[in-house]
């Protein structure tokens, strides 16, 4: 890498917009209301299409729904006032051709303009209309005889719109921010064996490639985002991004952890379980037992699917910090969760006279003052609890171990503020001098690619394998229609001794609608089985009255239980062996994978009926026949991340890694292990040049780089 070019430094001072002829400070703080403060951020506003105005399509020779560029004298103009004001404009070419334009918001001065014989180019997407094709809304300009009616040498970009900018400034101004580009040099981070290797072009060719592709550019792969042009952006930005997070996890590991290596403790729990662990439980634990040795902290993600006893692992895992002397914190996002472990845990830990606390909302009072004494002075070995865990004035005497459960719920910053619950941290939000291991578990799996781009901050163990004696889920799509048998299956299996879920959602998912809907089906279906216990649970119920109804049920107090998504997370009862969702088409696969894992978790052979409102959308029926055909956890993430692209899959809150400006997950997978080896080089090698890749595509959203 030639040191020049680190001394130039262009993009460590991003000229403000207000540079370029015309951005005055409104259009400017519009502008930012998009994050687009600096040229840097206008080169890299990408087109979101092309429209090719190279060429004139002789009116005869047009497709409809194909855009295409017309020229054509004005024949008759009419105006109509029917349900709106509509202006048609009829032009014919030289081929005695017609083509009707179709206005429905237009001025008085536009209507003038189209005097008959005067020439009309204009582009747009002709469609079948009353008398031949029409194209409403086309752009277009009226030539006059000594117009420049040269035609363009580049396709026109389009781009993504940004409110209170039209098109035509924004193109503009994204034009001057090109004209401002520096040299080639100057712009270039890349080294150039990585762009040869890849035969990618520079930065700078790639941007003006991108805005101005040439007429002869091949616009399908521009299209579709795999133009040379974009891969050399895409592979820049996932670099960063990579860059960033890898970042962020030496920032951490720079931090010193308590060394946890005695595990007398975890294996006398083992010894007592009424189970033996899994391959793969065995395998996880060994890993997050070698990273406790270390004297860094872990930052480790454990993913695992429904029922596949995460669990037990955290547990084992606290043990170390128990017999260290120290405290573990395991934090669930929902009290029922959270309350869930803390059951699991005192039936496990207390026989080893381990003390277990318990912090949620609704402890208050006295009951929090003494758990908040006890966990200051560390009489409180294993603390469980929600986000109240994270809260001000909750303080440790020695917190070792943070463990999070179901990561999806949390952010980032979050798991920042349990850790900086470490010993030493102060309220003020200080890092303390020793922080905490991490554990991160998630029942949604993430897909390989994604888990590679989105947690190169974390290291991932999956544990890929359920405990035996699980039998698989039967599932079955059948539309609404067929409701009434389902209440018969519900009669016929509560008289096995089984239990059973009815899951209502709705299109609107407001609490209050879905509640009501949930209590009408609850009245209905206690009516049809008068002779089961039906329980009900949802959002608008109050905490305690919640928990009643789930405890019943898993309690084997109620036969059905009617139920909203609440039900979601994590809740264990074995017994229950079918489910019944309705609206299934109305969900995502990862939540309908994450309700079906409320059953098959005993022995007993599980149903899942998804009642679907018919006619399905392609989509939806793509994702009911993935749930029927699978109940592979990561299997279904992969096609998730298909159908939904990895924005859905992890909000931005989440990872930081949604909200890509030129990089898809899915479509550029395959650059990722390159990314990955170049980053792990340029860190090594060029740290500078490292901080100005992330500096430049992620920005302000490396701010947690040094946490
Ligand atoms: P999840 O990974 O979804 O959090 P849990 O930890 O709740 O799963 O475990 C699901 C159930 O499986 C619990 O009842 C747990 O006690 C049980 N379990 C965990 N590990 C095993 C095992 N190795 N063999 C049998 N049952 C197990
Ligand atoms: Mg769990």
């Amino acid at each position: 890498m030639p040191k020049r070019r680190d001394a130039v430094a262009i993009d460590a001072q991003p000229s403000a917009l207000t540079v370029l002829p015309g951005v005055g400070a409104k259009v400017a703080e519009k502008l930012a209301a998009r994050g687009i403060e600096s040229l840097q951020d206008l080169w890299l506003h990408l087109p979101r299409q092309y429209e090719d105005r190279t060429t004139i399509t002789a009116i005869g020779a047009l497709v409809p729904g194909v855009a295409a560029q017309v020229e054509g004298r004005v024949e008759a103009v009419e105006r109509g006032f029917r349900y709106r004001p509509v202006l048609r404009v009829a032009i014919g070419d030289d081929f005695h051709q017609t083509l009707v334009l179709r206005f429905f918001h237009f001025r008085a001065a536009q209507v003038a303009q189209f005097r008959p014989g005067a020439r009309v180019r204009c582009y747009g997407t002709p469609r079948p209309g009353q008398n031949g094709l029409e194209i409403v809304h086309p752009s277009y300009r009226v030539l006059s005889d000594h117009d420049d009616d040269a035609l363009g040498e580049r396709l026109d970009p389009v781009y993504p719109a940004i409110e209170g900018v039209g098109p035509a400034t924004l193109r503009r101004l994204i034009g001057l921010a090109l004209d401002r580009l520096p040299d080639e040099a100057s712009l270039e981070l890349l080294p150039a064996g990585l762009r040869e290797a890849l035969r990618l072009p520079s930065l700078r060719e790639a941007l003006l490639t991108v805005h101005r592709p040439p007429a002869d550019a091949d616009i399908e792969a521009l299209l579709a985002g795999t133009h040379p042009a974009q891969r050399r952006l895409v592979l820049e930005e996932l670099l960063a991004h990579h860059l960033s997070l890898r970042r962020q996890r030496l920032a951490q590991q720079a931090h010193a952890a308590a060394v946890l290596k005695k595990t007398a403790l975890a294996r006398r729990l083992q010894a007592g379980l009424p189970f033996r662990l899994t391959g793969a439980q065995e395998r996880v634990f060994g890993q997050i037992r070698r990273d406790l040795a270390q004297p860094r902290p872990m930052l480790r993600l454990v993913q695992g699917d429904v029922g596949s006893g995460k669990t037990v692992v955290a547990a084992l895992a606290a043990m170390l910090a128990v017999e260290a002397g120290k405290q573990a914190a395991l934090m669930a996002p929902t009290e029922l969760l959270a309350e869930q472990h803390l059951n699991n845990l005192r039936a496990w830990l207390e026989p080893l006279d381990v003390r277990v606390a318990w912090l949620a909302g609704k402890v208050t009072g006295r009951a929090r003052t003494q758990v908040l004494a006890e966990v200051a002075s560390g009489d409180a070995q294993v603390v469980v609890g929600t986000h109240a865990l994270m809260q001000q004035g909750v303080a440790f005497h020695d917190l070792a171990l943070a463990i999070v459960d179901e990561q999806h719920r949390f952010g980032v910053h979050q798991r920042l503020a349990l850790r900086d619950k470490g010993a030493g941290g102060s309220d003020g939000g200080d890092t303390p001098a020793f922080v905490p291991h991490q554990l991160v578990m998630t029942a949604t799996p993430i897909p390989r690619t994604l888990a590679m781009a989105a947690y190169a901050d974390l290291d991932v163990s999956a544990i890929d394998e359920l405990p035996p004696g699980r039998t698989p889920v039967q599932t079955v799509a059948l539309s609404a229609g067929r409701r009434p048998e389902l209440v018969e299956r519900i009669r016929a299996a509560c008289a096995e001794g089984r239990q059973a879920y009815w899951v209502c959602t709705l299109i609107d998912d407001s609490d209050e609608v879905v509640a009501q809907a949930a209590q009408t089906t609850f009245e209905g279906l206690s009516a049809q089985l008068s002779e089961l216990r039906v329980g009900l649970v949802h959002g608008r119920m109050k905490a305690t009255e919640k928990q009643a109804a789930m405890r019943a049920f898993k309690d084997g107090e109620t036969d059905l239980l009617v139920a909203t998504t609440v039900i979601e997370v994590g809740v264990d009862v074995p017994n229950a062996s079918l489910m019944i969702i309705e609206n299934a088409e109305r969900l995502g696969l990862a939540q309908l994978h994450q309700l079906r894992g409320r059953v098959g978790r005993g022995s007993a052979a599980s149903n899942c009926v998804l009642l679907y409102q018919p006619p399905l959308s392609a989509l939806a029926k793509q994702r009911l026949e993935t749930m029927r055909q699978t109940q592979d956890g990561f299997v279904i993430a992969e096609k998730d991340l298909e159908l939904r692209g990895p924005g859905e899959l992890l909000g931005t809150r989440q990872t930081g890694i949604a909200g890509f400006r030129v990089a898809d997950l899915v479509r550029d997978a395959d650059l990722l292990p390159r990314v990955h080896e170049v980053g792990e080089r340029l860190m090594e090698q060029s740290p500078q040049l490292a901080d100005r890749i992330v500096a430049r595509w992620v920005g302000g959203a490396a701010r947690y780089a040094s946490a």
